[in-house]
């Protein structure tokens, strides 16, 4: 299985359009160690074929067309990616299916809620059903381990599979509160297993919470993406002087009692790799004590271009 960061900023990217805090401010300047990012994208394949996308990025479309992997056939109309699965209904991570809506067919995975949210709620998502056949939104069981098949147009089969777990949180602001009434709040935000053979990968860019399911997926995981969103609670309202705090907005701070990096501190067999990285986070600086102090804890930094073989 190969799997590519596309991107691995959290939303707004590094630096952000509108940011002027300290680590977006000093990489316009060139005075910080660090790179720019794109928003988080995540693609894997496991043949020659076809590629599946975890989530749909706001930056998709540069992402796929930076690539060689996602080039289109030369004649006519066609693309290596065979399906997309979303872990959440979060603008970051729907916001991408509409870079994709040139009448291609489609197979998207998600919770039943979530798929709830982007057909009944926010009809602009109709302009995906135009293609012939029409966009498959196929229904992401909880704890129920699915293949992973795709529409591509060669048919092949994958033999990836993937397992979805919920990890707590909330659904987006932008659902309206009479279909928030009915969704099932354990379908808001998932976790991804994704196997091959004896393989692999536990995606997961939002953690509001780690469930008892994930630590286990995570352990015995080759690669965990892990969310590095914020490396304090607090971060947003220190660095920008307002905002909620990180477990507020679905996301366990990396430091501190209680968070990520001491939550997994003892999990070694697993490369544990952050991403989704918040542009206010210290940690996109090279030369900070954060950066350092999540190395020294095991944990890898992601950045656009990174790759794994499992
Ligand atoms: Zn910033």
């Amino acid at each position: 299985m190969r799997v590519k960061v596309l991107g691995s900023a959290a939303g707004g990217g590094f630096p952000q359009w509108n940011c002027g805090c300290s680590n977006c401010s000093g990489l316009r300047a060139g005075t910080l160690r660090g790179s720019q990012r794109t928003q988080t994208q995540v693609a894997l394949s496991a043949d020659p074929y076809s590629w599946f996308l975890l989530n749909a990025s706001p930056d998709l479309r540069h992402q796929t067309l930076s690539s060689r992997d996602f080039v289109a056939p030369n004649t006519g109309r066609g693309t290596p990616i065979a399906g997309i699965v979303l872990t959440s209904a979060d603008v970051d991570s729907v916001m991408g299916l509409l870079h994709l809506r040139e009448f291609q067919p489609l197979r998207i995975l998600a919770t039943p809620s979530v798929l709830r949210i982007l057909k009944e709620d926010n009809s602009i998502f109709r302009v995906l059903d135009r293609s012939i056949p029409p966009t498959e939104w196929v229904p992401l069981p909880l704890y129920k381990t699915i293949p992973m098949r795709g529409c591509d147009a060669q048919g092949v089969q994958t033999n990836l599979t993937c397992r979805a777990m919920t990890v707590g949180g909330d659904f987006p602001d932008y659902v309206t509160p009479s279909l928030r009434k009915d969704l099932s709040q354990n379908e808001a935000v998932v976790a991804l297993e994704i196997s091959h053979r004896d393989k692999s990968l536990f995606y997961a860019p939002s953690i509001p919470e780690l469930t008892i399911a994930c630590k286990p997926s995570i352990e015995s995981s080759n690669v965990a993406l892990l969310d590095g969103t914020f490396w304090t609670d607090c971060e947003l309202i220190h660095v920008i002087g307002s905002g909620k705090r990180a477990r507020e907005i679905g996301h366990l701070p990396l430091s501190g009692e209680g968070g990520l990096l001491d939550q997994l501190r003892n999990v070694d067999r697993a490369r544990r790799v952050l991403i989704h990285i918040n542009n206010t986070n210290p940690v996109l600086d090279e030369e900070s004590l954060a950066n350092r102090s999540a190395r020294d804890a095991g944990f890898e930094i992601s950045y656009d271009g990174m790759e794994f073989e499992l």
